[in-house]
């Protein structure tokens, strides 16, 4: 029979990713600190928690989509408010925590689960809410590959691709490298398309010329940080939507982080998180990313 998931945090990107579970069938009970949150997924057919003990009562399986490092190793393992959940899950429960986190709190949380005889693997995504909504999600996972699999038939639920990166962490230090160099390919696709306009140059015409040669790049393809050169994207509908730039800011801040521990050289990437950082002291923090390019375009003399 289907397992039991318990779904914890539905904000942007847990909501709709409990919603496809709940569309393919599952038995889904749900729970969020905002009780809004938990009335909108049980009207889509959830059973709703009041409190974090009640959500995970008989759940096989464990889904956490929260903020930050913190909440998740508050949720398992405790803070001064409340025992963790690691001493009220069932023996074998599998927990599969999705949210962006460093690396080193994935793997302390998952160390201490394994000390009780719970299984924990890092299951970050990448997608965005447009993703999450259509199901098409990448997971990318650290942990057990006995636990990679028995995940799988759940992840495929949500998500299109599922990888396996290796060891506990694996998944979070292999979500922040993509995120790395996804700003360091918007920053300088945004400088090179605002240079070729500073020249007389048609955004548009730059762009696909780009696209046909050597510089061509994801954001070029399907993101293009110019306004009005491509239908549907942030930049073409004032920067709303999409990925905001406070996420990807806090993204190169464990990116940076991680490269401080394993003494790796990130110049780009540095460079990256000073001008995202930047970006969001002038008060566009809540914009998407590619608004980076307008840090250019303002400063043109064109
Ligand atoms: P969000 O802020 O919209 O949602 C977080 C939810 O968690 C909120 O509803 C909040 O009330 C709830 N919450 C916080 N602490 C809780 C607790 N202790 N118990 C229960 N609920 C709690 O964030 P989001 O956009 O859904 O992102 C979640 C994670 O996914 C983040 O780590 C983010 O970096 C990552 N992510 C986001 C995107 C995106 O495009 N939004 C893309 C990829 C990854």
């Amino acid at each position: 029979s289907n397992p039991k998931i318990s779904f914890i945090g539905l904000g942007n990107m847990g909501a709709p990713m409990a919603l496809n579970l709940l569309k393919a069938g599952m038995q889904v009970c749900v729970f969020d600190l905002m009780p809004q949150a938990v009335a909108k997924l049980v009207e889509q057919g959830a059973s709703g928690a009041a409190s974090v003990l009640e959500v995970v009562k008989d759940a096989d399986v464990v889904i956490s989509m929260l903020p930050a490092g913190k909440h998740v190793e508050a949720l398992y393992l405790g803070s001064e408010q409340h025992g963790g959940l690691i001493s009220v899950l069932a023996k074998n429960c599998l927990v599969i925590d999705s949210s962006t986190i460093d690396a080193a709190t994935a793997q302390k949380v998952g160390k201490a689960l394994a000390t009780q005889g719970l299984r924990f693997i890092d299951a970050p995504v990448s997608g965005g809410v447009g993703g999450a909504t259509a199901g098409t999600l990448t997971f990318i996972v650290g942990g057990e590959q006995q636990d990679y699999q028995d995940a799988l038939p759940v992840l495929q639920l949500m998500g299109k691709n599922i990888f396996h990166a290796g060891a506990l962490g694996a998944g979070q230090v292999a979500k922040i490298c993509n995120n790395m160099l996804l700003s360091v390919l918007m920053v300088g696709t945004s400088e090179a398309l605002q240079l070729a306009i500073d020249n007389g140059l048609d955004p548009k015409v730059v762009s696909d010329i780009m696209l046909q040669s050597s510089g061509r790049n994801w954001t070029l393809e399907l993101y293009n940080p110019c306004p009005d050169v491509m239908p549907n994207v942030p930049s073409s509908k004032a920067y709303q939507g999409g990925f905001m730039v406070d996420l990807m800011k806090k993204d190169l801040g464990l990116a940076m982080d991680t490269a401080v521990k394993s003494q790796s050289s990130t110049p780009m990437g540095s460079l990256a998180q000073s001008l995202y950082a930047m970006h969001s002291l002038q008060g566009n923090g809540q914009l998407d990313f590619s608004s980076i390019f307008s840090m250019f375009s303002k400063h043109s003399n064109k």
